[in-house]
């Protein structure tokens, strides 16, 4: 059994890595100006949770083979906290649930689905924000197609799924740190940007 000591609650093994490498680690970790690298999935199925820290963030660029309308859970919600309410859209409210008065309820959208990349899948949930970017809809306009059962108009968000490679940024959860179980999450979806041009000098 390797020895295990706790720094700032990263558990680390210590014949493998020094306190100052672990330092330094997440010093990089934890650097919002770092750069997020591109991995494969099956590089980041292949990593252990006794050498991945909470904070570490990847990009991955995946489609979408089997999206499913059954798989979008689409409910009117608190506009602060995304909790389910009773009142009609549009409404404004005191949620119960955050406690926060002249809330609007609202359609909230999670979408529960498997992305590839080639390598190997993994299954992830997008909650409203994510999942207009990825459907490229408004949530209102999600909510209906869900509520309708508008098969016809969700085809064109599978062939977009599937067709249109997407990148996703993902970061383990919160079981890695209480239970030492590394399990991958979706962070956001990482909007596609135009590249900057390239000006060429004037002469
Ligand atoms: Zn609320």
């Amino acid at each position: 059994m390797p020895f295990l000591i706790t720094v700032t609650g990263y558990r680390i093994t210590r014949n493998k890595e020094s306190l100052s490498e672990l330092q330094a680690r997440i010093h990089r970790v934890r650097d919002p100006n770092a750069p997020i690298h591109i991995v494969t999935l099956n590089a980041l199925k292949s990593k252990k949770a006794r050498s991945t820290l909470q904070d570490e963030r990847y990009r991955l660029k995946v489609t979408v083979a089997n999206a499913s309308l059954q798989k979008v859970n689409a409910y009117l919600g608190c506009s602060n906290c995304g909790k389910h309410s009773d009142y009609p859209a549009g409404e404004c409210f005191k949620c119960e649930t955050c406690t926060k008065e002249g809330v609007v309820s609202e359609p909230r959208i999670t979408f529960n689905c498997e992305v590839s990349d080639g390598t190997e899948q993994l299954e992830i949930t997008s909650f409203t924000d994510d999942t207009v970017k990825l459907f490229r809809m408004l949530a209102p306009d999600i909510f209906h197609m869900r509520h309708s059962g508008d098969h016809l108009a969700f085809e064109s968000t599978q062939a977009l799924l599937q067709d249109e490679p997407f990148t996703i940024e993902v970061s383990p959860t919160t079981t890695l740190t209480r239970n030492n179980i590394l399990k991958w999450a979706l962070r956001s979806v990482i909007p596609e940007t135009v590249e900057p041009a390239v000006v060429a000098p004037l002469t």
